[in-house]
């Protein structure tokens, strides 16, 4: 048999995965190299920015360095949504910058003109039409920010209450007023093509409204032959409405703080990513929380005190990831901003409620696979056990098992490095990548050997292990046993 090494930088990991958005600052693969060293399983792009090229060659670039460390790291491009836009500025064409000032009126047209002194064309069409008189306008996530005074069929007119430059490309909004349009925008559509050629691991999709928008996303990939994992961003007021149904309907979930904290009052943010978790725990569906995590190490080498507690508060709330945005892509430190961040969790899972996560799930929906998964959580902790392996062919099994929180390493073993990917969001999932045994015996064998070989046993210890029988069905966990390592060879 093979010899299943994992480097031991993987297994001092900390159980909550550690996403990281590239950018400009980690377009190289010793950047890559040093992320996967630091503690990411996860890869995001945003594709909403960056050229056709930069996205395709990063995510080749993630691929490879994982391929070439033998760390399984996956990748999440996140779909832009149906969001308005200012068109260009007057600066796009070297005319002068506008300047708004409070106090003055601005008006909205739906377009994609050239922004003026007096009126700012927002696209995609649609955006005049369901913002109301009252409303209040956000442009740049709040940068500027208008009134509705008076609203006819082709124009908002607006008082400016906080001023600032006109410029390109960027986003407004309407709190309270989530666009009607379509989620498929021509924007929304270029990107569910690359991410479709691209073969991504998972999908974030932004501004989600309702659980009929993730269905039509899905419908999209399914029409391009494409199946991936998603992740809906809770981002508007409408999706923390709608959260129950969005949840169930994506495959996991992100509280995406930045818009959020936008679109709802931002005294909200706290109590809603808690909820967020909390519904995402007790349906057993891997949650994110995202954004402004480590913000000031864009530009510092240490973090503040309250972003560590942040982080760490995120953790006791029950997330399964944590998230870094500008911090990767485009700040001065990002690998140190890893390292920390791991460093905190780390600490933080120390002191993890395990139960109480673990509970929340205990009341979701159960099945026979989540039986099994529970059973070997709680098994694990009765026996002594220090591994819970999991052999997976669709990686269900091991996201259950990761659902109840075990106080043990899961090592998932599967024969697909798809599959192993699809788990890297999932809290304290080790993947190996094996070949498909043919036996139950040599299933327990190869187990045995790959614990051992991963260093977190030696010979004496337990494993709980938990398998679908037979083997290669997907979705048929149903056996679970306690293996005294090592497993014997086959007698003849
Ligand atoms: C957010 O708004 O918090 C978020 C994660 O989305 P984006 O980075 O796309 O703005």
């Amino acid at each position: 048999m093979p010899s299943y090494t994992t480097p031991e930088y993987v297994l001092m990991r900390p159980r909550t995965r550690i996403v990281c958005t590239l950018g400009p600052a980690t377009a190289t693969d010793e950047m890559i190299d040093q992320l996967i060293h630091s503690g990411m399983s996860v890869a995001r792009l945003n594709l909403s920015h960056g050229s056709l090229i930069e996205q395709t060659d990063a995510i080749a670039r993630v691929r490879a360095r994982s391929d070439h460390a033998g760390v399984a790291v996956a990748v999440l491009a996140d779909l832009p949504g149906p969001k308005h836009r200012l068109g260009p500025g007057p600066e796009s064409e070297s005319g002068p910058d506008i300047i708004l000032e409070p106090g003055q009126m601005y008006s909205l047209r739906d377009g994609n003109g050239t922004s003026t002194a007096e009126v700012g064309y927002v696209h995609p069409p649609g955006f005049v039409s369901s913002t109301p008189v009252g409303a209040s306008v956000l442009i740049a996530d709040g940068a500027i920010q208008l009134k509705v005074i008076k609203a006819s069929r082709n124009e908002i007119e607006c008082e400016v209450t906080v001023g600032g430059p006109v410029q390109s490309d960027k986003a407004v909004s309407a709190p309270g007023h989530a666009s009607r349009i379509s989620y498929l925008t021509e924007e929304t559509s270029a990107a569910l093509d690359i991410a479709a050629s691209q073969h991504v691991d998972y999908v974030g999709i932004s501004y989600i409204r309702s659980a009929e928008d993730v269905r039509l996303v899905r419908d999209l990939f399914a029409a391009r032959s494409f199946h991936p994992q998603l992740i809906a961003k809770i981002e508007l007021a409408e999706s923390m409405e709608n959260l129950d149904a969005i949840i169930d309907a994506s495959d996991g979930v992100m509280v995406a703080r930045g818009d959020l904290g936008v679109e709802l009052p931002i005294a909200l943010v706290p109590e809603s990513q808690k909820k967020i978790i909390r519904r995402a725990n007790h349906v057993g569906k891997a949650v994110i929380t995202a954004t402004q995590m480590l913000e000031s190490m864009i530009n510092a080498p240490m973090p503040t005190r309250a972003e560590v507690t942040d982080v760490a508060n995120a953790i006791l709330d029950g997330t399964d990831a944590i998230m870094l945005s500008a911090e990767t892509s485009v700040g001065e430190y990002p690998v140190i901003t890893t390292s920390i961040m791991a460093e905190v969790a780390l600490e933080a899972e120390k002191t993890l409620n395990r139960d109480e996560i673990a509970g929340r799930r205990r009341t979701g929906i159960q099945g026979l696979d989540s039986a099994i998964a529970d059973a070997a959580v709680t098994t694990a902790d009765r026996v002594g056990a220090k591994v819970i392996l999991a052999f997976t062919e669709s990686g269900s099994t091991a996201a259950r098992v990761a659902g109840f929180r075990p106080g043990v390493p899961i090592i998932v073993i599967t024969p697909d490095a798809r599959v192993g990917r699809g788990l890297a969001l999932r809290w304290g999932v080790t993947v190996i990548t094996a070949p498909r045994p043919n036996s139950i015996d040599e299933m327990f064998r190869q187990g045995s050997q790959i614990a051992l070989d991963s260093g977190l046993v030696k010979n004496g210890d337990r494993a709980v292990a938990v398998i679908g029988v037979p083997i290669g069905v997907h979705g048929s966990t149903n056996l679970l046993r306690v293996i005294d390592l090592p497993e014997p060879d086959a007698v003849d």
